[in-house]
């Protein structure tokens, strides 16, 4: 392939393939609850991110189980990685947080995977991943939510945090060995080609261990829903977003593992997702640029390490 496949860095880690187990937490997030922001992103719908999750009143148990058995007689799947999803999966008690991720530590749970924000991730909650890890022998990473490198775009979004939160949260996992995935959307209205390059850079920079793109959909009922209506922005084409994703990934280093170049966003409850197509055939396009181009992600990434001074050598 030419970029860096999530399923196949599975596949070389696990021996075989491994499957992710939506999870939801009784979380909430700090942009929502009056800590941050009482109204939340403004993309954000009511249920967050996890519009396929079992609900949060089934326990850590009972949601790997009923996913579990729906999945493993479909693909024959051994092994899984519940993924802690809807929400801020670390805003609640380290303590608390520990007792979740030991009730996930089952026989054939290879990883666990925890979505939240980079101002939710401290000392404390990275102590418990890190004994949790050691301890049951699994391994634990974290998914944070960034959309954008672009620090006026964070404010218009209304993130409730910047890029210095991020960049600190990914410093501090560093140090704990804790893997980490970064979430953005390729693209936000406000951001152009610049921006898009210099996440890339900045991830790139920061050697995190992988990325998921998505495109931005507009949820009803949202404050993006209403600016959407009354025109407040336009939403690039299709075939800008495939442009953005190849150059994103010509400028991403060769060993971040890209978990996925477009979002799996439902129509129902949207005013606008993934321009009205199959998610598969964007990821097509974007698969098809990157073979005319005869190009391959990190084939831009020349610009670490003084790029400037190398000329000296
Ligand atoms: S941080 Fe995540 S859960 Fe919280 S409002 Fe933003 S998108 Fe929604």
């Amino acid at each position: 392939m030419r970029y860096n496949v999530y399923s196949d860095y599975l596949k070389r880690r696990y021996g075989e393939k491994v499957y992710k187990l939506p999870i939801s937490l009784p979380v909430t997030c700090p942009n929502r609850d009056g800590t941050c922001g009482t109204n939340g992103c403004v993309f954000c719908g009511e249920i967050g991110a996890g519009y396929e999750n079992l609900p949060a009143s089934m326990t850590v148990s009972m949601q790997i189980a009923a996913n579990r058995a729906h999945i493993a007689p479909k693909y024959k799947a051994k092994k899984y990685i519940p993924y802690f999803q809807n929400f801020s999966n670390t805003y609640l008690p380290a303590l608390q947080l520990e007792q979740y991720l030991l009730e996930a530590c089952q026989d054939d749970i290879v990883g666990i995977a925890i979505a939240t924000r980079p101002d939710c991730i401290n000392d404390q909650y990275l102590e418990v991943m890190a004994r949790v890890a050691a301890t049951k022998n699994v391994d634990i990473s974290v998914e944070l939510g960034l959309q954008t490198v672009n620090y006026h775009t964070l404010q218009k979004i209304q993130r409730g945090h910047g890029l210095g939160e991020f960049i600190d949260a990914v410093l501090r996992l560093k140090k704990y060995n804790i893997e980490v995935c970064t979430h953005l959307i390729l693209n936000l209205p406000w951001d152009d080609m610049v921006d898009v390059v210099e996440s890339a850079k900045v991830l790139s920079a920061l050697a995190v261990n992988q990325v998921k793109l998505h495109a931005l959909y507009i949820v009803k009922g949202t404050v993006m829903a209403n600016w959407y209506q009354d025109q407040l922005f336009e939403i690039i084409s299709k075939e800008e977003y495939v442009v953005r994703v190849v150059e994103f990934l010509e400028h991403l280093h060769p060993d971040i593992v890209v978990q996925r170049l477009i979002g799996r966003a439902p129509e129902k409850n949207t005013l606008f997702t993934n321009w009205q197509t199959g998610w598969w055939k964007i990821r097509d396009a974007i698969e098809g640029l990157l073979e005319e181009r005869n190009t391959c992600q990190g084939e831009k990434c020349n610009y670490l390490n003084g790029s400037a001074v190398r000329k000296f050598l």
